[in-house]
């Protein structure tokens, strides 16, 4: 392989991974309206999103385990009362998005909403066994023990004036699910997605093509990519906020640079379905050249 070729290589998995930028996960990031009803509660690295359905709360995602007194502080800035959150949804089942959710469900008394399989991870405090990165020893994180609802795929949760839908997209684990809801404000409605992970991204020894324990993964990858990219989308908030720029556009509003306005952009989607296919493309590449090297 070329050394340029390398570098860029290089460079666009360092962009899709954010694994290699965690430096931001814990610091703290003041909430900020997103549109009318909907607000960023995470960290600067780690996305959390809180929808006030006017008959309750619902909490897309709890980050690392200890951001969860974080994430309580800023929906109490913003006025709220932890106690009212009502659901507590989750992009996938793994600690850096998953890991809060215990003691977030525990303190609130919410209910956990979740795709199947990551029902199964979120009860066990770790990845499932088809999951790429099931082998991640450091992977484990607090179990929920509190109730937990499971959701199907395309099925809308309504609370209040609320209307969130569940799309799932596996890929990234078997149960990653992207959320959509409209939020309205006097006249104008904006399409709002909590866009999952859809890297292909594994612990060694993982094959995203078909190998001895299961078939081609690549094909469900791309129909999850596919359809995050079609999804009505006008503000888009991807459960790691550096992979778009996202942590950067908060940071400019925290400091009162930029408003809100600046997070809608109709184009956010194609854009980060665009970005993991490049991805996804570059691990087949190198799947296949490994097959082909051992043979
Ligand atoms: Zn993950």
């Amino acid at each position: 392989m070329h050394t340029f070729l390398r570098a860029s290589l290089a460079l666009a998995v360092a962009a899709a991974l954010p694994v290699f930028a965690a430096g931001n996960w814990s610091e703290p990031q003041p909430p900020i309206r997103l549109y009318s009803n909907s607000y960023y509660v995470g960290s600067a690295g780690l996305s959390s999103v809180l929808i006030d359905s006017g008959e309750g709360l619902i909490l897309l995602d709890g980050t690392l385990p200890k951001n969860a007194p974080m994430i309580e502080a800023n929906i109490r800035a913003l006025g709220f009362k932890p106690t009212d959150i009502k659901y507590i949804l989750n992009s996938h089942a793994h600690f850096d998005h998953a890991g809060g959710i215990a003691a977030l469900a525990k303190d609130s008394g919410a209910t956990v909403v979740v795709s199947p399989s990551g029902a199964q991870a979120l009860r066990a405090g770790h990845a499932v066994a088809d999951d790429p990165q099931a082998a991640d020893a450091d992977g484990s994180f607090p179990a929920v023990t509190t109730p937990i609802r499971e959701i199907a795929d395309g099925e809308t949760l309504r609370l209040g004036h609320a209307a969130i839908t569940a799309h799932f997209t596996p890929g990234h684990t078997p149960g990653s699910t992207t959320w959509t809801w409209r939020s309205c404000e006097k006249q104008r409605c904006v399409d709002l997605v909590f866009g999952d992970s859809i890297n292909a991204v594994s612990t060694s020894g993982f094959h995203f093509l078909a190998d001895k324990t299961h078939g081609d993964l690549v094909p469900r990858i791309r129909q999850s990519i596919a359809m995050l990219a079609a999804l009505p989308c006008d503000i888009l908030v991807p459960v790691h906020p550096d992979s778009i720029g996202l942590d950067r556009k908060l940071a400019r509003i925290a400091s009162g640079e930029a408003t809100s306005d600046s997070l809608v952009d109709t184009h956010a989607c194609r854009d980060y379905a665009a970005q993991f296919t490049r991805v996804l493309d570059q691990r087949v590449a190198k799947e296949k050249a490994e097959a082909a090297a051992k043979h």
